[in-house]
């Protein structure tokens, strides 16, 4: 392998992200390929990976770590141990005029899963309303009814989840968890979400046991330890507090954090 190796990295290809190392980070399509985008994956990917080329070409990491970017929050995008989702933050506006040529109103009204959309006469026209204290901004209307805007360039925000990864013979698979939130969607470098990976990524790296995947660490320092060591505060944003999430998600603090 040593003369690939040297071959390669003299023609100034990167080799790297096996082992313990930053692997190549894993990211959904963008809107090259896809219709419903709240931000550019391979940009933010390009963008993370230049900062982390260090991480990437070396095995000094306490084990691997993978990273995620995905452009929506329905996302196709995987479990990671740190990943870059988009966060809408606000309810769709809806363009009126444009539902009843464009969108099968029943598809729409069964796609929301708080049930959060109705239809409606508005302006004589048959059209859609929308409950804005159920809506969760999830973003699954959008694509079967493209009236029904969500992204936008102010209010479609970057979160940071933490924590995901398959099962392996060490431990169950576990999901991620949202641990920053409101990030700014900001090309054409992402400066903010980067310095957060960063910061998250390197906490762990000085502090995590050797073997321990990012779930791991967290699980044995548990997560006040987590927010207090990489310097985040814990705030209401990262709470589940839409209406039905008690039976399921994390509906305090003292429950699933
Ligand atoms: S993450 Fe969402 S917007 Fe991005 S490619 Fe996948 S389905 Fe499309
Ligand atoms: S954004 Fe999600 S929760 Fe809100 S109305 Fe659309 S499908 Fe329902």
């Amino acid at each position: 392998m040593a003369p690939l190796i040297e071959a390669l990295t003299s023609n100034g290809f990167p080799v790297g992200g096996t082992g313990n190392s930053v692997s190549a980070i894993a990211h959904t399509q963008g809107w090259l390929h896809c219709d419903i985008p709240g931000t550019d994956a391979s940009g933010a990917v390009k963008a993370l990976m230049d900062d982390l080329h260090a991480e990437f070409i070396t095995e000094e990491m306490p084990n691997r770590v993978h990273l995620s970017t995905s452009c929506c929050e329905i996302n196709c995008g995987g479990q990671a141990d740190i990943a870059i989702i988009i966060q809408h933050t606000k309810p769709p506006k809806i363009n009126h005029d444009l539902v009843a040529n464009m969108c099968e109103r029943p598809t729409v009204v069964a796609r929301c899963p708080v049930a959060a959309i109705r239809p409606a006469m508005v302006n004589g026209k048959p059209s859609l309303e929308i409950d804005e204290a159920k809506c969760m901004c999830c973003g699954a209307c959008y694509p079967p009814c493209p009236p029904m805007q969500i992204n936008d360039p102010e209010h479609s925000k970057l979160a940071i989840w933490v924590g995901g990864k398959n099962s392996n013979a060490r431990g169950k698979p576990t999901f991620m968890k949202m641990v920053a939130s409101g990030l700014p969607n900001n090309p054409p470098r992402w400066p903010e979400v980067s310095a957060m990976v960063k910061k998250i990524l390197y906490t762990y790296k000085n502090d995590a046991r050797s073997w321990e995947r990012v779930a791991d660490w967290i699980d044995r320092i548990g997560w006040p330890a987590f927010f207090e060591k990489c310097d985040l505060p814990f705030t209401k944003y990262l709470i589940d507090d839409w209406r039905g999430s008690r039976a399921s998600l994390n509906a305090s603090t003292h429950i699933r954090f």
